[in-house]
Order: C-alpha cells, then sequence, then structure tokens
C-alpha cells in the first residue's frame, strides 16, 4: 500500500474502486499514523472512531454492491474544532468549551459525510480562532510537521498540520483574518478561503460574523476543489449563506490560463518581508508569465490601514459574540456564591489571555463615546479597501501575493510581542475585509527547507478562476505534494 501521505480525494476513490483497499482499512490507516505522530504533533483533539468506521463501512457497502460512489467516498477528513459536531466535544481550543458537546452537525460537516468523506477527529486550534501560531490554545500547541520545533501557523493550525502530515487527507478550517490560508502557507499545503457567502456557517462557532468564513485544506489543488464542490451553495439554515450557483470546480480546473491578467500590488512588497519569502514569490510570477499570464504591477493605495482596520472590527465583534459564555448555558462553570462572582470567575479562569485582551479591546472600540471614532471610522475604512479590490478587478483577473511574510516561526518566539503575532496576517486580512476568496499554494521553500505560500485573490464567487491558476501553477511548479 502507497504511503498514506500520498492519498488523494483521486487516489482514494481509484483504490477504493479497484478493491485495493477497502474503507475500514484505510480508516485503520489513518488512525495508526495518528496514533504514531499525533502525541508529537497535537494536531487532533479528539478522535471520533466509532463515527468514522460506520462510515467507512457503509462506503464499503456501497462498493461491494457496485453502485456509483458519491465526490468524497471514503475520504478521510478532519474538522477544526470551532465547528459543531453532534455528540462530539467541540472545545474551540477554550477551557470555557471544555466539555460542552453541540447537538448537531454544522452544514459544512453534513455535506462532507454525505459526500462520504469519513470524519476522523477534531483538530486543536487557537482560542475561538485568535491567532497566528496555533499557540493560544488551552490544549498546547500544534507543532509544524515539516519542522517540528516551529509552530504550523494559526489559527487552524492544526488541521494544515494534520493534512500536511498525511492525518487527514482534507480538513476544515476558518478563516476571519487568515487562519486557513497563512497555516496553509507555513506547512506547505493549498488553503482556501472561500467567498464570504460561499459556504453555510451554519454550526460554526461565532468570532467575527462579518468576516468568519470556512475553507478546506487539501494535498492538492485538485482536492480543495473537489472538496469546495462539495461544501459551497445555499442552505436554509444560514441566512448569510448566497443563493449564487456552484459550479463543478474539478471540471473547471483544466480550462486554460493563458492571457489571463494578474495584478501585483506594490504594497504587498514592503519592508518586515523575509528575503526567501521575496524571492520565490517572484520566482512563482515569473512562472506564472512562463504560463501566458500578463504580469501587471497595481496599487492597493489603503492596504496600510488594513491591521488597524481588522483589529477593530474583529474584536468589536468578538466581544459581543463571546458574551454568550457566561457559565449559565455552555460548558465550563467557577463555583461562586452570587451571580456576578459566577460570571466573573468563569469567564476570567475560562478565557484565555488573548481572548479576553480580544474582548477587552472590541468592548472599549465599542463603547459610549468611542463608538464613533473607532469602529465606525474602521468600517469606512473596510469601505475603502473593499473598493481598492473592486478598481483593481476592474484591470486585472487575479491578485497575486505572498501569504505570509515570514516562513514558520519558532514556537515561543512572538508569543510575548502581540503585536509582531499580528503583522503575521498583514497579507491576508485585507481580501478578509473585502470578502474576497482567496488561495494559498505552495511555491517552494527557503533555504532551511521551511514552505513559503503564493496567495491568489479573486473577484467575488470567482473561486473557479482562482483554483484555475492555482492548479496550472501547482503542474507547472512541480510543489504538489
Ligand atoms: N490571526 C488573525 C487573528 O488573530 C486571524 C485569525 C483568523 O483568521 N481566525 O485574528
Amino acid at each position: 500500500m502507497s504511503a498514506p501521505t500520498a492519498w488523494t480525494v483521486e487516489s482514494v476513490r481509484r483504490a477504493l474502486t479497484a478493491k485495493q483497499i477497502s474503507a475500514r482499512e484505510l480508516t485503520d490507516e489513518f488512525f495508526r499514523r495518528i496514533g504514531e505522530r499525533n502525541p508529537e504533533l497535537n494536531a487532533y483533539l479528539a478522535l471520533c472512531p466509532e463515527r468514522a468506521y460506520a462510515q467507512a463501512d457503509r462506503i464499503d457497502r456501497q462498493v461491494a454492491r457496485g453502485a456509483s460512489l458519491p465526490l468524497l467516498a471514503g475520504v478521510p477528513v478532519a474538522i477544526k474544532d470551532v465547528i459543531s459536531t453532534a455528540g462530539i466535544v467541540t472545545t474551540c481550543g477554550s477551557r470555557i468549551l471544555q466539555n460542552y458537546i453541540p447537538p448537531y452537525d454544522a452544514t459544512a460537516v453534513t455535506r462532507l459525510e454525505q459526500a462520504g468523506a469519513i470524519l476522523l477527529g477534531k483538530t486543536n486550534c487557537d482560542e475561538f480562532a485568535m491567532g497566528s501560531s496555533n499557540e493560544n490554545s488551552a490544549y498546547g500547541p500544534v507543532r509544524n510537521p515539516i519542522a517540528p520545533d516551529r509552530v504550523p501557523g494559526g489559527s487552524s493550525g492544526g488541521s494544515a498540520a494534520a493534512v500536511a502530515a498525511g492525518l487527514a487527507v482534507i480538513a476544515l478550517g476558518t478563516d476571519t483574518g487568515g487562519s486557513i490560508r497563512q497555516p496553509g502557507a507555513l506547512c506547505g499545503i493549498p488553503a482556501l478561503m472561500p467567498t464570504y457567502g460561499r459556504v453555510s456557517r451554519y454550526g460554526l462557532i461565532a468570532f467575527a460574523s462579518s468576516l468568519d468564513r470556512i475553507g478546506p485544506f487539501g494535498r492538492t489543488v485538485a482536492d480543495v476543489a473537489a472538496a469546495l464542490t462539495v461544501l459551497a451553495g445555499e442552505d436554509a439554515n444560514d441566512s448569510t449563506c448566497a443563493r449564487t450557483p456552484v459550479p463543478d470546480y474539478t471540471a473547471e480546473l483544466h480550462k486554460p490560463v493563458q492571457g489571463m491578467r494578474l495584478g501585483i500590488p506594490k504594497e504587498y512588497f514592503g519592508a518586515g518581508m523575509d528575503p526567501a519569502v521575496r524571492q520565490r514569490v517572484e520566482q512563482a510570477i515569473q512562472q506564472l508569465a512562463q504560463l501566458g499570464c500578463t504580469i501587471e504591477h497595481i496599487s492597493l493605495p489603503h492596504t496600510d490601514y488594513a491591521i488597524a482596520t481588522y483589529y477593530l472590527v474583529a474584536t468589536a465583534e468578538a466581544s459581543s459574540n463571546l458574551a454568550r459564555y457566561d457559565g449559565v448555558r455552555f460548558g465550563f462553570r467557577a463555583p461562586a456564591a452570587s451571580l456576578a462572582e459566577m460570571y466573573r470567575r468563569t469567564r476570567g479562569q475560562g478565557f484565555g489571555q488573548e481572548v479576553k485582551r480580544r474582548i477587552m479591546l472590541g468592548t472599549y472600540a465599542l463603547s459610549a463615546g468611542y463608538y464613533e471614532a473607532y469602529y465606525l471610522r474602521a468600517q469606512k475604512v473596510r469601505s475603502l479597501i473593499a473598493r481598492d479590490f473592486a478598481e483593481a478587478f476592474r484591470q486585472v483577473d487575479l491578485i497575486v501575493t505572498p501569504t505570509s511574510p515570514v516562513p514558520a516561526f519558532r514556537l515561543g518566539e512572538r508569543t510575548s510581542d502581540p503585536l509582531q503575532m499580528y503583522l503575521a496576517d498583514i497579507y491576508t486580512v485585507t481580501g478578509s475585509l473585502a470578502g474576497l476568496p482567496g488561495i494559498s499554494v505552495p511555491c517552494g521553500t527557503t533555504p532551511e527547507g521551511l514552505p513559503v505560500g503564493l496567495q491568489i485573490l479573486g473577484p467575488h464567487f470567482e473561486e473557479a478562476r482562482v483554483l484555475r491558476l492555482a492548479h496550472a501553477f501547482e503542474r507547472a511548479s512541480g510543489f504538489s505534494s
């Protein structure tokens, strides 16, 4: 049997259909790998073997009957622990939800399972998805499988590490300001943030509702496209989910990229960028030109304000969303003599430092007298950032940038300096604020062997175009796994 790290959606399907392996054996193999590697990586927080084997047996019965298999038949998947799974503890990487068992599945989870995927377990993440390194989890950091003394990126670090280490074929992450793309870049795998509203968020535990999105990690762009085909589309349970028709993203992958106009924004190549990252990204742009794309130098003038804008909008929304954790309805409760004391202790002990920092920042930004100066102003700048992109997309088809200014940093290197940590998202928060789809694809490694990611951003609902260029680049560059 081939090494599990080599499995893709396509190779799983072929092996099952040819009866080279059963879904049960494949599941065994992934749990064996998890048993071997997870103690070191800490990518999974919980496993659900009963549910996995029940689904595997269903697939094996379909194979035995000779039935036509659904799109993700037998594909082992991992789910970020901010996404609800019925009957399986869902902690959000937080102590405050340490025993929380959701009564229902998120739509994204239902759709994966309906398409035949095998749910292996829940992955570690920064607490409530707040972070860029996965060091803000109450359950310990995740290690980068490429370099275990380094971070996998965050906040969906467990999902990225699981796929990169061959402990899942596809994983779900969430992206609010970079949390899918940035760990994808640091772990060296494709990672897609769909357009705001493309994928249902029913069952996603909210961080910042005007920014949060669910999206897939895979070993190849084709796997990410297959996952999106299953995940995307309207949902009666989520009014923020768009009715826009869903194309077959896999079929769209093979259309030509020749003649595509690619914008390279000058603001994304400034100070603070690691020279090895710059070199890899510049090389990638040359390769795209060789594929017949036209390279155009553009400007997105409000980029400089993106981090400040993001950290106002995201913290304001977080302070409101996290008000529900009061020790009464969910998870952890600290005993106390009075109600007020119980709230104080529960929240004091249940939340970690970064979450508390965000709640305080957000509460301040929303408070009377400051609302206009901070939150309202941030919303206006957000519109300007979105307008920059809208104008750029009149001139170009896609925008190409680095995903992260730096490759994976060492565990502990940035934890004492929150601002330094926030800067890890400097190239990703803009697309988040503007609601655009974006992917990170591997574009080589630094001299130390650390992965570098190339970000491709597209206009709203143009995932097919984004994936097409990513796929063409992956083939031409040979950086696919
Ligand atoms: N790193 C950013 C933050 O800490 C983005 C997180 C995310 O996308 N969930 O908010």
